[in-house]
Protein backbone atom coordinates (compact mmCIF):
# COMPACT_ATOMS: atom_id res chain seq x y z
CA UNK A 1 0.00 0.00 0.00
CA UNK A 2 1.83 2.88 -1.08
CA UNK A 3 0.75 5.90 1.06
CA UNK A 4 -0.90 3.39 3.46
CA UNK A 5 0.00 5.41 6.90
CA UNK A 6 -2.62 8.03 5.58
CA UNK A 7 -6.44 8.89 6.07
CA UNK A 8 -7.82 5.97 3.88
CA UNK A 9 -4.90 3.98 3.36
CA UNK A 10 -5.22 3.01 7.21
CA UNK A 11 -8.64 1.81 6.99
CA UNK A 12 -8.00 0.05 4.20
CA UNK A 13 -5.22 -1.67 5.33
CA UNK A 14 -7.29 -2.98 8.88
CA UNK A 15 -9.85 -4.12 6.11
CA UNK A 16 -7.27 -5.73 4.00
CA UNK A 17 -6.56 -7.72 7.49
CA UNK A 18 -10.11 -8.08 8.63
CA UNK A 19 -10.25 -10.44 4.92
CA UNK A 20 -6.94 -12.27 5.45
CA UNK A 21 -4.89 -10.52 3.19
CA UNK A 22 -1.28 -9.42 4.07
CA UNK A 23 -0.66 -5.67 3.96
CA UNK A 24 3.37 -4.13 3.40
CA UNK A 25 2.54 -0.08 3.84
CA UNK A 26 4.90 2.11 2.19
CA UNK A 27 4.65 5.49 3.11
CA UNK A 28 7.05 8.36 4.14
CA UNK A 29 5.27 9.48 6.48
CA UNK A 30 5.21 13.51 4.91
CA UNK A 31 1.64 13.59 5.55
CA UNK A 32 0.55 10.19 7.07
CA UNK A 33 1.31 9.29 10.81
CA UNK A 34 3.11 5.94 12.13
CA UNK A 35 0.52 5.72 14.60
CA UNK A 36 -2.19 5.23 11.52
CA UNK A 37 -0.27 2.13 10.50
CA UNK A 38 0.34 0.88 14.18
CA UNK A 39 0.04 -3.27 13.88
CA UNK A 40 1.27 -3.17 10.25
CA UNK A 41 4.86 -3.42 8.42
CA UNK A 42 5.84 -0.28 7.77
CA UNK A 43 8.30 0.34 5.38
CA UNK A 44 8.98 4.11 5.46
CA UNK A 45 10.58 5.59 2.18
CA UNK A 46 9.98 7.63 -0.59
CA UNK A 47 8.48 6.71 -3.56
CA UNK A 48 11.19 8.58 -5.47
CA UNK A 49 13.47 5.76 -3.83
CA UNK A 50 13.36 3.68 -6.27
CA UNK A 51 15.60 0.79 -4.93
CA UNK A 52 13.31 0.85 -1.87
CA UNK A 53 10.69 0.85 -3.80
CA UNK A 54 11.28 -1.89 -6.16
CA UNK A 55 12.39 -4.26 -3.40
CA UNK A 56 9.06 -3.70 -1.97
CA UNK A 57 6.85 -4.17 -4.96
CA UNK A 58 9.25 -7.51 -5.40
CA UNK A 59 7.43 -8.68 -2.54
CA UNK A 60 3.70 -8.44 -3.12
CA UNK A 61 1.25 -9.27 -6.07
CA UNK A 62 -1.12 -6.11 -5.89
CA UNK A 63 -1.02 -2.17 -5.27
CA UNK A 64 -3.07 -0.01 -3.80
CA UNK A 65 -1.84 3.59 -4.58
CA UNK A 66 -3.47 6.21 -2.30
CA UNK A 67 -0.23 8.20 -1.93
CA UNK A 68 -1.07 11.92 -3.16
CA UNK A 69 -1.37 15.80 -2.06
CA UNK A 70 -5.18 16.21 -2.02
CA UNK A 71 -5.65 19.86 -1.47
CA UNK A 72 -7.38 21.91 -3.79
CA UNK A 73 -6.63 25.00 -2.66
CA UNK A 74 -2.77 24.70 -2.57
CA UNK A 75 -2.64 22.80 -5.37
CA UNK A 76 -3.71 26.10 -6.89
CA UNK A 77 -0.89 27.83 -5.22
CA UNK A 78 1.97 25.68 -5.69
CA UNK A 79 1.03 23.26 -8.71
CA UNK A 80 4.42 22.79 -8.83
CA UNK A 81 4.67 20.51 -5.76
CA UNK A 82 1.81 18.72 -7.01
CA UNK A 83 2.70 17.52 -10.56
CA UNK A 84 5.73 16.59 -8.56
CA UNK A 85 4.06 14.17 -6.22
CA UNK A 86 1.04 13.37 -7.97
CA UNK A 87 2.72 12.54 -11.42
CA UNK A 88 6.14 12.39 -11.29
CA UNK A 89 6.42 10.21 -8.45
CA UNK A 90 3.22 8.35 -9.97
CA UNK A 91 5.20 7.58 -13.29
CA UNK A 92 7.96 6.77 -11.13
CA UNK A 93 5.83 4.34 -9.34
CA UNK A 94 3.93 2.75 -12.24
CA UNK A 95 7.39 2.06 -13.80
CA UNK A 96 8.64 0.31 -10.83
CA UNK A 97 5.52 -1.86 -10.91
CA UNK A 98 6.18 -2.97 -14.76
CA UNK A 99 9.83 -3.51 -13.98
CA UNK A 100 8.87 -5.47 -10.72
CA UNK A 101 6.09 -7.56 -12.42
CA UNK A 102 3.29 -6.08 -10.17
CA UNK A 103 0.17 -6.66 -12.91
CA UNK A 104 -2.20 -5.06 -10.25
CA UNK A 105 -3.34 -1.54 -8.88
CA UNK A 106 -5.93 0.02 -7.58
CA UNK A 107 -5.83 3.86 -7.30
CA UNK A 108 -7.71 6.41 -5.77
CA UNK A 109 -8.59 9.00 -7.83
CA UNK A 110 -11.21 11.53 -7.23
CA UNK A 111 -14.43 13.10 -8.17
CA UNK A 112 -12.47 16.47 -9.05
CA UNK A 113 -11.35 14.82 -11.81
CA UNK A 114 -15.36 16.12 -13.47
CA UNK A 115 -14.65 19.20 -12.87
CA UNK A 116 -17.93 21.63 -12.92
CA UNK A 117 -19.79 18.49 -14.27
CA UNK A 118 -23.09 19.81 -16.62
CA UNK A 119 -25.66 17.42 -15.00
CA UNK A 120 -26.15 15.52 -11.33
CA UNK A 121 -25.73 12.70 -10.76
CA UNK A 122 -22.33 12.44 -12.18
CA UNK A 123 -21.86 9.12 -13.85
CA UNK A 124 -18.23 7.67 -15.38
CA UNK A 125 -18.91 9.07 -19.03
CA UNK A 126 -19.16 12.44 -17.89
CA UNK A 127 -15.86 14.50 -19.64
CA UNK A 128 -13.15 14.42 -17.77
CA UNK A 129 -12.54 18.26 -17.37
CA UNK A 130 -10.61 19.43 -13.46
CA UNK A 131 -10.45 22.96 -12.94
CA UNK A 132 -7.26 23.08 -10.88
CA UNK A 133 -3.86 21.48 -10.55
CA UNK A 134 -5.21 18.49 -8.18
CA UNK A 135 -8.07 17.29 -10.14
CA UNK A 136 -5.45 17.75 -13.31
CA UNK A 137 -2.64 15.45 -11.55
CA UNK A 138 -4.88 12.64 -10.94
CA UNK A 139 -6.48 12.72 -14.67
CA UNK A 140 -3.23 12.62 -15.52
CA UNK A 141 -2.27 9.41 -13.77
CA UNK A 142 -5.81 8.17 -14.38
CA UNK A 143 -4.88 8.46 -18.17
CA UNK A 144 -0.94 6.75 -18.00
CA UNK A 145 -3.05 3.73 -16.36
CA UNK A 146 -5.21 3.19 -19.58
CA UNK A 147 -1.65 3.10 -21.60
CA UNK A 148 -0.01 1.33 -18.77
CA UNK A 149 -2.75 -0.92 -19.30
CA UNK A 150 -2.61 -1.26 -23.23
CA UNK A 151 1.06 -1.38 -23.22
CA UNK A 152 1.99 -3.63 -20.64
CA UNK A 153 -1.18 -5.23 -19.40
CA UNK A 154 -1.28 -3.77 -15.95
CA UNK A 155 -4.48 -4.12 -14.99
CA UNK A 156 -6.44 -0.78 -12.79
CA UNK A 157 -9.20 -0.32 -10.94
CA UNK A 158 -9.67 3.51 -10.77
CA UNK A 159 -11.94 3.95 -7.68
CA UNK A 160 -13.14 8.13 -8.04
CA UNK A 161 -13.89 8.88 -4.66
CA UNK A 162 -16.55 11.77 -3.69
CA UNK A 163 -15.97 13.19 -0.10
CA UNK A 164 -14.35 10.75 2.23
CA UNK A 165 -15.60 11.74 5.94
CA UNK A 166 -16.57 9.15 9.01
CA UNK A 167 -13.87 7.40 10.80
CA UNK A 168 -13.09 3.39 12.15
CA UNK A 169 -15.97 2.43 14.30
CA UNK A 170 -13.52 1.26 17.07
CA UNK A 171 -12.26 5.01 17.45
CA UNK A 172 -8.80 4.12 16.95
CA UNK A 173 -8.06 6.07 13.89
CA UNK A 174 -9.69 8.78 12.08
CA UNK A 175 -8.88 11.99 9.83
CA UNK A 176 -5.64 13.68 10.76
CA UNK A 177 -4.75 16.31 7.98
CA UNK A 178 -2.88 18.93 9.14
CA UNK A 179 -3.76 21.94 8.84
CA UNK A 180 -7.65 20.79 8.99
CA UNK A 181 -9.40 21.61 5.87
CA UNK A 182 -12.35 19.11 5.69
CA UNK A 183 -16.38 20.69 6.73
CA UNK A 184 -17.01 17.77 9.42
CA UNK A 185 -14.04 17.96 11.28
CA UNK A 186 -13.86 21.63 11.27
CA UNK A 187 -17.32 22.02 12.16
CA UNK A 188 -16.77 19.83 14.92
CA UNK A 189 -13.74 21.92 16.77
CA UNK A 190 -16.34 24.83 16.35
CA UNK A 191 -18.56 22.72 18.50
CA UNK A 192 -16.33 22.61 21.18
CA UNK A 193 -15.05 25.82 20.83
CA UNK A 194 -11.60 24.67 19.24
CA UNK A 195 -12.05 27.19 16.76
CA UNK A 196 -13.96 30.47 17.52
CA UNK A 197 -16.34 29.41 14.12
CA UNK A 198 -16.69 27.68 10.84
CA UNK A 199 -17.19 29.92 7.70
CA UNK A 200 -19.57 29.12 5.38
CA UNK A 201 -18.16 29.32 2.03
CA UNK A 202 -20.71 31.07 0.24
CA UNK A 203 -24.80 30.56 0.26
CA UNK A 204 -25.76 31.71 -3.30
CA UNK A 205 -25.26 28.46 -4.81
CA UNK A 206 -27.65 27.55 -7.08
CA UNK A 207 -28.79 24.70 -5.04
CA UNK A 208 -31.96 24.53 -2.92
CA UNK A 209 -30.36 26.64 0.49
CA UNK A 210 -27.96 28.17 -1.15
CA UNK A 211 -25.14 26.15 0.33
CA UNK A 212 -22.64 23.81 -1.72
CA UNK A 213 -23.80 20.15 -2.14
CA UNK A 214 -21.62 17.56 -1.69
CA UNK A 215 -21.53 13.33 -1.28
CA UNK A 216 -19.60 12.30 1.84
CA UNK A 217 -18.92 8.75 1.79
CA UNK A 218 -17.75 6.89 4.94
CA UNK A 219 -14.33 6.13 4.90
CA UNK A 220 -14.69 2.26 5.79
CA UNK A 221 -17.07 1.87 3.03
CA UNK A 222 -14.23 3.02 0.47
CA UNK A 223 -12.13 0.73 1.95
CA UNK A 224 -14.56 -2.14 1.57
CA UNK A 225 -14.85 -0.87 -1.64
CA UNK A 226 -10.99 -1.50 -2.53
CA UNK A 227 -11.07 -5.06 -1.13
CA UNK A 228 -13.24 -5.80 -3.91
CA UNK A 229 -12.18 -4.45 -6.47
CA UNK A 230 -8.85 -6.30 -5.48
CA UNK A 231 -10.40 -9.77 -5.37
CA UNK A 232 -12.24 -8.78 -8.76
CA UNK A 233 -8.69 -8.08 -10.35
CA UNK A 234 -7.10 -10.78 -8.70
CA UNK A 235 -9.73 -13.24 -10.90
CA UNK A 236 -8.66 -11.65 -13.49
CA UNK A 237 -11.21 -9.09 -14.50
CA UNK A 238 -10.53 -6.33 -16.64
CA UNK A 239 -9.49 -2.73 -15.73
CA UNK A 240 -12.32 -0.10 -14.99
CA UNK A 241 -12.93 3.03 -13.09
CA UNK A 242 -15.75 3.84 -11.30
CA UNK A 243 -17.24 6.43 -8.86
CA UNK A 244 -17.36 5.77 -4.97
CA UNK A 245 -19.95 7.96 -3.29
CA UNK A 246 -23.97 7.53 -2.07
CA UNK A 247 -25.64 8.77 -4.78
CA UNK A 248 -27.13 11.08 -2.16
CA UNK A 249 -26.23 14.77 -1.68
CA UNK A 250 -25.74 16.94 1.79
CA UNK A 251 -25.37 20.52 2.15
CA UNK A 252 -23.05 22.46 3.79
CA UNK A 253 -26.17 23.43 6.64
CA UNK A 254 -27.84 20.24 6.37
CA UNK A 255 -24.16 18.89 7.57
CA UNK A 256 -23.66 21.42 10.44
CA UNK A 257 -27.53 20.63 11.14
CA UNK A 258 -26.30 17.16 11.49
CA UNK A 259 -23.19 17.89 13.47
CA UNK A 260 -25.00 19.34 16.28
CA UNK A 261 -27.59 16.67 16.61
CA UNK A 262 -24.25 14.08 17.16
CA UNK A 263 -22.62 16.55 19.29
CA UNK A 264 -25.78 18.23 20.91
CA UNK A 265 -23.87 21.34 20.72
CA UNK A 266 -24.26 24.49 18.78
CA UNK A 267 -21.98 24.99 15.86
CA UNK A 268 -21.48 28.87 15.42
CA UNK A 269 -21.14 29.35 11.79
CA UNK A 270 -19.82 32.88 10.02
CA UNK A 271 -21.02 33.65 6.03
CA UNK A 272 -17.96 33.81 4.06
CA UNK A 273 -16.94 34.30 0.38
CA UNK A 274 -17.45 31.62 -2.02
CA UNK A 275 -13.64 29.07 -1.59
CA UNK A 276 -12.04 29.36 -5.25
CA UNK A 277 -12.62 26.55 -7.13
CA UNK A 278 -15.63 24.86 -5.70
CA UNK A 279 -18.33 23.25 -7.65
CA UNK A 280 -22.47 24.04 -6.29
CA UNK A 281 -23.01 20.53 -6.25
CA UNK A 282 -20.93 17.03 -6.45
CA UNK A 283 -23.18 13.81 -6.38
CA UNK A 284 -21.83 10.55 -7.33
CA UNK A 285 -24.08 8.31 -9.60
CA UNK A 286 -22.72 5.08 -8.09
CA UNK A 287 -24.42 2.56 -9.79
CA UNK A 288 -21.76 1.31 -11.84
CA UNK A 289 -20.12 0.19 -8.57
CA UNK A 290 -22.83 -1.37 -8.29
CA UNK A 291 -22.56 -3.61 -11.31
CA UNK A 292 -19.12 -4.17 -11.43
CA UNK A 293 -18.06 -4.34 -8.16
CA UNK A 294 -21.22 -4.97 -5.95
CA UNK A 295 -20.61 -2.55 -3.59
CA UNK A 296 -22.58 -0.05 -2.63
CA UNK A 297 -22.09 2.04 0.70
CA UNK A 298 -24.04 1.34 3.95
CA UNK A 299 -22.92 3.75 6.29
CA UNK A 300 -25.21 7.31 6.68
CA UNK A 301 -24.40 11.17 7.29
CA UNK A 302 -25.29 10.05 10.98
CA UNK A 303 -22.79 6.87 11.14
CA UNK A 304 -20.12 9.28 9.52
CA UNK A 305 -20.85 12.35 11.93
CA UNK A 306 -21.09 10.01 14.89
CA UNK A 307 -17.66 8.30 14.32
CA UNK A 308 -15.94 11.38 13.31
CA UNK A 309 -16.85 12.65 17.01
CA UNK A 310 -16.08 9.47 18.62
CA UNK A 311 -12.58 9.74 17.10
CA UNK A 312 -12.17 13.07 17.89
CA UNK A 313 -13.18 12.01 21.38
CA UNK A 314 -10.02 9.79 21.07
CA UNK A 315 -7.41 11.95 19.53
CA UNK A 316 -7.74 14.73 21.73
CA UNK A 317 -7.08 12.87 24.69
N1 LIG B 1 -16.74 24.11 3.53
C1 LIG B 1 -17.20 25.23 4.22
N2 LIG B 1 -16.44 25.68 5.27
C2 LIG B 1 -15.27 25.10 5.67
C3 LIG B 1 -14.83 23.95 4.96
C4 LIG B 1 -15.58 23.49 3.89
O1 LIG B 1 -18.22 25.80 3.91
O2 LIG B 1 -14.63 25.59 6.61
C5 LIG B 1 -17.53 23.59 2.40
C6 LIG B 1 -16.78 23.60 1.08
O3 LIG B 1 -16.99 24.81 0.40
C7 LIG B 1 -17.42 22.42 0.35
C8 LIG B 1 -17.83 21.47 1.47
O4 LIG B 1 -17.83 22.25 2.67
O5 LIG B 1 -18.58 22.83 -0.32
C9 LIG B 1 -16.88 20.30 1.63
O6 LIG B 1 -15.58 20.81 1.70
P1 LIG B 1 -14.34 19.92 2.14
O7 LIG B 1 -13.14 20.81 2.21
O8 LIG B 1 -14.71 19.13 3.35
O9 LIG B 1 -14.16 18.85 0.97
P2 LIG B 1 -13.90 19.07 -0.62
O10 LIG B 1 -15.27 19.19 -1.24
O11 LIG B 1 -13.05 20.27 -0.81
O12 LIG B 1 -13.22 17.79 -1.01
Amino acid sequence: MIGGAGYIGSHTARALRRRGHEVVIYDNLSTGHASLAAGFELVRADVADVAALSAALRRVDSVMHFAALAYVGESVKDPRKYFRNNVEAGLVLLNACVDCDVRRLIFSSTCAVYGVPEKIPIREQTPRQPVNPYGTSKLFFENALEAYDRAYGLRYTTLRYFNAAGADESGEIGEMHDPESHLIPLAMQAATGARPELEIFGDDYPTADGTCVRDYIHVNDLADAHITALERLSNGADSVAVNLGTGQGYSVKEVLKQVEQVTGKKVPTRMAARRPGDPPALVADASLAGKVLGWKAKRSLDEIVTTAWKWMGRKNK
